[in-house]
Formats: structure tokens, sequence, C-alpha cells
């Protein structure tokens, strides 16, 4: 087995290696061990990496090792990413990188649509020299000139199967149809098949390929429980639920019923707010900024506004409504159980969802019952931390139809069940004070709309 590395094997730069350390980041993960070498070296690089596997870093740090002076509309560096959070995320992730040589006056900024486009197009022309952006905002710069694409040496494709499935791909090939010839390409992505795989084979030249098998370690230290709910006890569940936890997640089908979970919530004694595609950009950020210093307990978000967030102390997803397929429940489940942190996800479950619950679970290989909670167990309030309900378990009907016997998943080790937990008491529950809210959410609401 080859020992392990440290940052400075890799090639890494002194700087560098401080600002991480700063951040208390001491060893490469996999993703990092494998590709910052390669991509140091200037080759193209291809990483089978989800978040969680630190694959920001892996393409971050020979971004800002390797990045020149910023010039006036020449960038140097582009990141492509699926959404304006993201975008923001990763460019504070290199920013970090790269504040402790200041010598080198690498400027990197975040473009994305939702704010004005003139304050991007000023910075662009005093100089920017790594560029992350959304396909849809770099097209309209590109398209008025603000930058030039073929000062670009190297370009990342990050979560592309994201991109892929949020229909960005000819945005993304029109983008790269302006990059010159001689630049290094970066592709991450949870998956490498389909369209991404044409992404690769067209726009890549023999990439180093590293797959990472960190979707089996994270199953280790994720545990789920799936609820049997109807439509009127919902709320009430959510309500107990997240109160021990102390930072929750919740998915929500609509922008429509997001806002009333969320108010419905807030009327329960919790501190949550709203994240949808409804609320401007500004607020957005704030938002996230509020839940991610630990201001905020609990997150109303649908799909689109949560995708690829980083968010550490996650302790709780929710799926309040049930995920379109299983690739958007391992997304929405991914936002917890990150960086070496245990995390815990909940699945509220209706009658006429056990069907595609079923099929979502023999697809991920994860056999946890189906639980008919009694909304008045206390451990409900204790989920967060591996507290063991008093649940009847769902027996499956018929027309739930019986589970397949598919095997081999990539979850498969995954088999724990729910009583497994070990029983503690307090949870946090009664440490919350339910009465002292002060207005907040409507007050934010307000702003946030
Ligand atoms: P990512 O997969 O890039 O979204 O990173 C997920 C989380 O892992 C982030 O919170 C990082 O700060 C953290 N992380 C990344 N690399 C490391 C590392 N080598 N050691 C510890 N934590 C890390």
């Amino acid at each position: 087995m080859d020992s392990i590395k440290s940052f400075a094997d890799l090639g890494v730069s002194d700087s560098i290696i401080r600002a991480l350390s700063s951040l208390g980041i001491e060893t490469p993960s996999e993703i990092q061990t494998a590709a910052i070498p390669e991509a140091l070296d200037g080759k193209d690089v291809c990483g089978k990496a989800s978040t969680g596997s630190g694959k920001t870093f892996a393409f971050g740090i020979p971004l800002v090792q390797l990045a020149k002076r910023s010039k006036p509309l020449a960038p140097n560096a582009l990141v492509l990413v699926p959404t304006r959070e993201l975008a923001l995320q990763v460019r504070n992730v290199l920013f970090s990188l790269s504040q402790t040589d200041p010598s080198k006056k690498v400027w990197i900024e975040a473009f994305y649509g939702g704010v004005p486009i003139d304050r991007q197009i000023r910075a662009l022309r005093k100089g920017v020299s790594i560029v992350v952006a959304t396909p849809g905002r770099l097209l309209d710069l590109i398209g008025r000139g603000a930058l030039y694409m073929n000062s670009l040496e190297r370009i990342v494709l990050d979560e592309a199967d994201l991109m892929a499935d949020m229909g960005f791909l000819p945005d993304v090939e029109e983008i790269l149809s302006h990059v010159g010839n001689d630049h290094q390409t970066m592709l991450f992505s949870a998956t490498l098949d389909g369209y991404v795989d044409v992404l690769r084979k067209r726009h890549m030249n023999n990439p180093v390929t590293h797959e990472v098998a960190q979707d089996e370690d994270r199953s280790e230290l994720m545990s789920h429980h799936f609820l049997y709910v109807d439509s009127r006890n919902k709320n009430a569940l959510l309500s107990k639920v997240t109160q021990g936890a102390e930072r929750s997640l919740v998915f929500v089908r609509t922008r429509d019923s997001a806002e009333v979970v969320a108010q419905t919530l807030y009327e329960d004694g919790a501190d949550a707010e709203l994240l949808t595609g409804a609320i401007k950009q500004s607020a957005r950020e704030r938002v996230l900024r509020r839940f991610a210093q630990g201001k905020t307990q609990v997150l109303v978000a649908t799909d689109v506004a949560a995708r690829g967030l980083d968010i550490s102390g996650l302790d709780l997803v929710v799926h309040y409504d049930m995920p379109d397929d299983e690739k958007a429940f391992v997304h929405r489940s991914g936002r917890t159980a990150r960086a070496g942190k245990t995390g815990v996800v909940v699945t509220f479950v209706q009658g006429n969802q056990v069907r595609s619950l079923l099929r979502i679970q023999d697809l991920l290989g994860l056999s946890q019952p189906i639980l008919k909670v009694d909304i008045n167990d206390p451990a409900l309030a204790g989920i967060a931390q591996g507290e063991q309900l008093n649940a009847q378990e769902y027996k499956v009907h018929t027309q739930d139809h019986s589970r397949s016997t598919s095997s081999g998943s990539r979850w498969s080790s995954q088999k724990r069940s729910v009583s497994s937990g070990s029983s503690r008491s307090g949870g946090g529950y009664s440490s919350r004070g339910r009465s002292s809210h002060d207005g907040a959410f409507q007050g934010r609401r307000r702003s946030s709309y």
C-alpha cells in the first residue's frame, strides 16, 4: 500500500500549505493525492468525485498555485459550475488559498446571474486571474466582449454531471468553442457516463482519470431513517425531527410549499429560513451566510437552490418531499456526512410514494425499513443524535411492489437498521427556547422575497 503523502510531497507550494493549515487541513484526501501532481504538471485531469471528496482543493490548489497576475480582460483560468451558490463557494475556497502569497496578486471573482452585470464587467476590465462562473452569465459576458477567452490556460468543469442534468451542456459547449487550443482541462463529476463522457472525449486531451470510492466511505458516516407520514402530520413531524439537530437542511419540492413549510417551522419555534430560486441573489447569499455561521437552525430549500452546498456542521438532511430519483436523493443527502463527520438523513414517505421510495432504495442498496412513527415519541427530537425511535415497521403491500433483488449497488455496504442507533437522552430538545423568537422570520421574509 502507498504511504500517506503530504501536500508538500504532492508539490504544493509553502504559501498554500500555510493557507491549508490555517483552515485545519493537513493531509490530502484521496482525490487530492491523485489529481494535484498531475494537474500541477499541466496534464488534463478527470476526477470521478462527488462533493465531500475534497475535489474543490484538488483543482483549486493547482489553479491558485499556477495562476498568473491579473491582466485586464484576460483571465488566466476559468471554473464553470452549475449554480450561483456553488460559484460563490468555489470562489471563497480559492480566495482562502490565495491569501498567504500577496506578492502574486491573484484576483479571483465569481460571476453569476441575478446580480448586475456592469460590476462584473468593471472587475474584468481591471483584471481577474481566476473566473468562477455559471454558464449563462459567462456567455453574457463573452457576448459583451468583457473577456478574451483565448487567454485561458486552464479550464475546470466542476460538477459536470449536474451541469448536464440542468441542461447546461449546450452552453458549456458554446463556451468551450471560444477557448483557444492550448489549454489544460480538468473535469470533476460524480458520474462519468452519458453526456459527461461525451464532454470528456470531445474536449479533453488524454486525460488521466481518477475514480474515488468516496460514496462507500461516506455511506458509513450517514444513517438513514425512512418515516411513513400522511400529509396532515408532515409539518408536526418535521418540527420534531429538526428540534434536536444543530443545523438541518429540509428539501421541499416547490417554492410555494417551501415557503409554507418554513413559515410553519418558524411559528413552531424554529429559527428557520428559506432558500429558493424565487429569492433575490443578494438575499440568498445572506441566508446562506447566516446558515453557515450557525445563526439559522433550519434551512428550507428547493433542489435547485441547494445544489452543491458545502455547509460544515450540517447534521441533518430531511427529504420533506421525496426526490425525483436516486440521483437527486444522493445529491440532497450528500449535504450531510461531509469531511469525515457523521450525518443523519430522514426521508418522509407518503402512501402513494412507497413504490418510488422502494425503487430508490433498491438502486442505492439501502435496506432500512419504512417506519410508522408515533408523533408523540420523544425520541423523534433526538433522531439527529442517533436516538432510537419507538416505531413500528410499515408493512409493504403488493401494490407498493416487492423489493427487487438487484445487487451490486454503490451503497450496498450500508445495511443499517434504524434500531441500531445508540440510545441517548437529551438530544438538545429541552435546550431550545420555544417562545424566544422575535419575529425574525417575518422580518427576513420581507427582505428575502
Ligand atoms: P468538497 O468535496 O471540495 O466540496 O469539500 C468538502 C469538504 O471537505 C470541505 O468542507 C473541505 O473544507 C473539506 N476538505 C477538503 N479537503 C480536505 C482535507 N484534505 N482534509 C480535511 N478536510 C478537507
